[in-house]
């Protein structure tokens, strides 16, 4: 086993003794990530070419690297990863899930048009008309799951590139998903924005809405939850949209933001509750 899977393990142990109610979904990261390490050998970044000579004018531009509206990829392996994470779907709802993974082999439900859908903005709701219920969420992150090991490729290897240019956009530079949390790091809280796709985070200004691009600081606040000054919600009042922050400035260890983003679920329902989306 990898040393950076075991430290992650580690650390969602940890999480789970003082977050008992999130002990479930811990459960299933636990296992989602196991899995990932498995398949990431299987998975290469040829599944989604990158014309190295085009990267600089691209980022420069505003344009992400890999092009989900225009380009046409072999999601094979993906596909396969995804159904070996309807596996762990299953032990909450087996018919359910079972039927659904039947539907996806044998091409009743395309797995493609599914993914394709993911990244059409403001598509959720479609998208979520045509899956289950019951096992909705659960499909719903493993479908951004499937394609994470060959994004991650791309972003262990073109991330140093990324973080030396100009990209100042608040979607992610790789597959241009919008971030859910971001993180402030080092002495002087450098604000950095994670793709929960891609796992790849990027440097962003330290006041300005990601999703307007709102720099006005009398529109822009945050609220905190009793008094844990670790974790903030970030929102805007121009466009109505928030994002989480998790504040290491004053922790040694790195943070792991896939176990974050469940860690602080409730910051989403509280962030809901008071308007933001
Ligand atoms: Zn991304
Ligand atoms: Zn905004």
């Amino acid at each position: 086993m990898a040393k950076m899977l075991k430290d992650t393990l580690k650390t969602i142990e940890k999480y789970k003794n003082y977050s008992p109610h999130y002990e479930e979904l811990l459960d299933i990261l636990e296992e989602t990530l196991i899995l990932r390490e498995e398949y990431r050998h299987n998975m290469n970044e040829s599944i989604f070419p990158i014309d190295e000579k085009l990267i600089e004018k691209k980022l420069s531009g505003g344009l992400t690297l890999v092009d989900f509206s225009g380009g046409k990829f072999d999601l094979a392996e993906p596909k396969k990863y995804f159904l070996a994470l309807l596996k762990i779907a299953e032990k909450q709802t087996p018919d359910e899930t079972r039927e659904f993974a039947q539907k996806v082999k044998n091409g009743t439900t395309d797995y493609e048009k599914f993914i394709r859908d993911s990244f059409a903005i403001y598509n959720d709701e479609e998208i979520l008309k045509e899956l289950d219920d019951e096992s909705l969420d659960l499909v719903e992150l493993f479908l951004e799951e499937s394609l994470r090991p060959a994004l991650e490729i791309l972003a262990e290897k073109y991330g140093k590139i990324i973080g030396e240019s100009e990209w100042s956009e608040g979607y992610c530079p790789i597959c241009g998903k919008e971030p859910k949390i971001g993180t402030l790091r080092g002495e002087g809280g450098q604000r950095f924005l994670f793709c929960n796709q891609c796992g790849l985070e990027w440097n962003f200004m330290r006041i300005k809405c990601p999703f307007c691009g709102n720099e006005e600081q009398q529109t822009l606040a945050y609220f905190t939850v009793e008094d844990d000054e670790k974790y903030r919600v970030d929102v805007c009042n121009v466009c109505k949209r928030y994002i989480k922050t998790v504040d290491f400035r004053n922790i040694k260890e790195e943070p792991n933001l896939d176990v974050e983003a469940i860690a602080t679920l409730h910051l989403d329902m509280l962030a809901n509750e008071e308007g933001y989306m």
